[in-house]
């Protein structure tokens, strides 16, 4: 399947990630998952490889591989340890909406250390009730002469507390629709008037930052405005479509480590004299396994292609992410059934594959939500 997607180019740079991941990052998978801990330095390492800025033009710093190699790269990443590429995700993201929106000064400023790792972000548009009613938000940005005045909350963030730029989703016109009156902010992290609390924990991506962020009355200057005053409905949207193809490739990247891990043990583990992989209901598990894997792949490299050929792609992201979800909420589960009792201990990889699987039928838009921007689309 890969060569259909990929290029001389792209099977090259999948050798030299997967080399430089299995000396990196293979060792510190177990301690990340049972310390909760990834080390920072971990992430450093992935930023200065240009792993962070397949989006982002050479000019500032980036790497311009483009969506598929950034698909390929996640995919890599995450069949080691989701956690780190969910780590790395709102600065790709964030990275994308800065190059393609920012201005030249901001660019300057913040974009290259975006590409490099140097700086890592968050994205902030979630709140308390606004949550897939993303229209809903109520946090605020009043402009008083040079400056906005920023009031509001944010839930549920990701790299809340290790980030150093927050990009913030605000109202700044409460009199029209919000898809006309949202705009975002880059707001640093020492700003007065900005608190990160991380008061709970999470199921799994286990070492992941999650938390709430406070503005009250934070002074962010007009230069820190991204794109025009009104447009960050329209931003946040294209940034979606990204962001549905960065977390199917993780889902994929975790079906793919679930399907690897399940063949071997099933071709090693003895029951009634045999390997288990010689049992049909297990060989019908590994079948439907492999081939929804495959499915999953296929609709995410295709939303990528579609996307690099300048194509609107909201619903075939949405295909992608609802389908690469649920696929590796399956995958995963179907992993833990083989591997038996050991699939139920932290001795084996796979019960953490379960618990981060879930994540992605919520986060970056929930499957209900994904399902209703298809039926749109079909229904148009
Ligand atoms: C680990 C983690 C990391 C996250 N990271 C970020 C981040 O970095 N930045 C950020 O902004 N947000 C982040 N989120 C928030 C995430 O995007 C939201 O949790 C998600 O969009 C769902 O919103 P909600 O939790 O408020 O659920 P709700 O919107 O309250 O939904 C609850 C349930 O109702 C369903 N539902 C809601 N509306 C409808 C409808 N119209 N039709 C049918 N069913 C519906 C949902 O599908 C869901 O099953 C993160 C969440 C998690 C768990």
């Amino acid at each position: 399947m890969d060569d259909i997607f990929f290029s001389v180019k792209h099977h090259t740079l999948r050798r030299e990630i997967r080399e430089f991941l299995l000396k990196e990052l293979e060792p510190l998978k177990d301690d990340i998952n049972l310390k909760k801990e990834i080390p920072l330095s971990i992430i450093k390492k992935i930023g200065e490889k240009g792993f962070f800025g397949p989006l982002i033009p050479k000019k500032y710093e980036g790497s311009e591989l483009g969506l598929i190699a950034h698909c390929l790269i996640t995919e890599e990443i995450s069949k080691i340890n989701v956690a780190v590429s969910v780590t790395r995700t709102p600065c790709i993201l964030n990275g994308y909406l800065l190059n393609k929106y920012g201005s030249e000064q901001q660019k300057g400023l913040f974009l290259k250390k975006i590409a490099t790792g140097e700086k890592l972000c968050g994205i902030c548009v979630t709140e308390e009730e606004a949550g897939s009613n993303v229209a809903g938000i109520k946090t605020v940005a009043q402009k008083k002469g040079n400056i906005y005045l920023l009031n509001g909350s944010k839930k549920f963030i990701t790299n809340a507390g290790i980030a150093d730029y927050y990009f913030i989703w605000c109202i700044t016109n409460k009199n029209v629709n919000p898809r006309n009156g949202t705009s975002v902010f880059l707001v640093e992290k020492d700003t007065p008037g900005l608190t990160i609390e991380n008061p709970y924990g999470l199921m799994g991506l286990n070492g992941v930052y999650n938390g709430i962020i406070t503005l009250e009355n934070a002074e962010i200057s007009k230069d820190n405005l991204i794109g025009e005053e009104g447009s960050g409905f329209q931003s946040l949207m294209d940034t979606f479509n990204i962001e549905r193809i960065t977390l199917s490739s993780e889902c994929n990247g975790i079906s793919l480590a679930a399907l690897e891990d399940s063949k071997r043990y099933a071709k090693n583990r003895i029951q009634f004299n045999k390997p288990i992989s010689e049992f049909q209901l297990i060989k019908l598990k590994i079948a439907e396994m492999a081939t929804k894997l495959r499915a999953a792949r296929l609709l995410t490299y295709s939303a990528a292609q579609l996307k690099e050929m300048n194509i609107d792609i909201t619903k075939e992201a949405s295909m992608a992410k609802t389908f690469s979800s649920r696929t590796a909420v399956e995958i995963t589960s179907e992993a833990v059934q083989i591997h038996g009792g050991d699939g139920y201990t932290d001795c084996y990889p796979v019960e953490r594959y379960m618990r981060d699987a879930k994540f992605f039928q919520i986060g970056g838009g929930t499957s209900e939500i994904q399902n209703l921007i298809i039926a749109r689309e079909e229904l148009k």
